[in-house]
């Protein structure tokens, strides 16, 4: 499990224009701060039981940004945003996730679920 945790924490991490993610594979991951914010997993934004989305994208501040990043032990990230929001706790294997989702479709309009810059 340590070597799987030191693999999945990410080597770098700038939030300036957007979030950017230097992944230890060498992949430079960047996550535009609404998407990001539209992605959060907390219980607030989705409906724990069914899983639905219930944070509306048009509630969301179009220039939402990260005030500040806090790693949370070794296995996640937690984002205090411009809009008060810091509920959301973004495990590194769910920013990869987003990443890798939003890579397989090749870009695309961006959304909650299109990560990729
Ligand atoms: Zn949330």
């Amino acid at each position: 499990m340590a070597t799987d945790l030191a693999r999945r924490k990410p080597k770098d991490i700038v939030y300036e224009h957007d979030l950017t993610v230097e992944w230890r594979d060498g992949v430079i991951a960047h996550y535009p701060f609404f998407a990001l914010r539209a992605a959060c997993p907390c219980a607030g934004c989705v409906d724990e039981l069914t899983g639905t989305r219930t944070l509306k994208e048009e509630n969301i501040p179009k220039d939402v940004t990260v005030r500040t990043a806090e790693y949370v032990g070794n296995y996640a990230l937690q984002f205090f945003w411009s809009d008060n929001h810091n509920t959301g706790i973004y495990s590194f294997r769910y920013l990869r996730e987003l990443y890798d989702l939003a890579n397989a479709r090749g870009g695309g309009p961006e959304g909650p679920h299109s990560l990729k810059s």
